[in-house]
């Protein structure tokens, strides 16, 4: 390069300028393809009408396999650790930055403790449907780079706030790393499982759950239906590729 003409200097930028382009196109395929998926999907159209991206709801398996997940963090307590220790039950968290920059110490030791993994739910909790790309990017974004930063791994996950999204909340996910949008088919609250179908779990549900305070009542009813199901708790990442 020292020794180039202007002109091949010119020609050489040029060259490196089209293959960073085709460098980043071929990733922004990659990423939607790996976002498009081949699991349970509910479609969505994008704003030009002409093609759809897909979210994972269920996880395609015949094994006999549930997956638990725990939200926000808004509540936090040493025996909520304990038990998710005690059960040994493996869980994907779907942690709001604004809560784990309060308390990263107790992430991290339930991280430690226990067999789970610390994915993205926004910096803050916003409704992301209809909100700007940049807008979206930085909700997104910032909480993986932290993450990776915090704990050693950067989300490969993410679950936008309410279940609500958009095209380019894909767009800005598969942008930011994540590899899937996780929705889910089943909730336990007060105690209680409802179901996005049916009246028990099946093979491959993933479960929503939250850092509340009726958290030990939310667990154990989890834990029952799973059994009384013959399903076995598992780890997302392990069925999502
Ligand atoms: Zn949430």
């Amino acid at each position: 390069m020292a020794f180039a003409s202007p002109k091949v200097r010119i020609f050489l930028w040029c060259g490196l300028g089209g293959l960073a382009v085709l460098v980043a196109a071929s990733v922004l395929v990659t990423a939607s393809v790996r976002l498009a998926g081949t699991h349970s999907v509910s479609p969505t159209s994008n704003t030009n009408g002409d093609s759809t991206t897909e979210a994972v709801h269920r996880v395609d398996t015949e094994e006999p396999v549930v997956f638990l997940t725990i939200d926000d963090g808004a509540s936090r307590t040493p025996e909520m650790i304990d038990e998710l220790q005690d059960s040994d039950v493996p869980t994907t968290l779907f942690l709001t930055d604004d809560y784990v920059q309060q308390d990263p110490e107790f992430f991290r030791e339930l991280r430690d403790r226990t067999e789970s993994t610390i994915e993205n739910h926004t910096l803050d909790h916003p409704d992301l449907s209809g909100k700007p790309y940049e807008k979206q990017r930085e909700e997104i974004c910032k909480p993986s780079d932290r993450y990776e930063d915090e704990f050693g791994r950067r989300p490969v996950l993410f679950r936008p706030p309410y279940g609500s999204y958009d095209d380019t909340t894909l767009r800005a996910a598969a942008d930011c790393g994540a590899q899937h949008l996780v929705h889910w088919s089943a909730e336990v609250a007060d105690g209680e499982l409802s179901y996005a179908a049916g009246d028990e779990l099946v093979p491959g549900d993933i479960v929503l759950m939250h850092f509340r305070s009726e958290f030990s009542r939310d667990l154990d009813a989890f834990l029952d239906q799973a059994d009384e199901a013959g399903l076995r708790p598992a780890l997302l990442t392990d069925y999502l590729d």
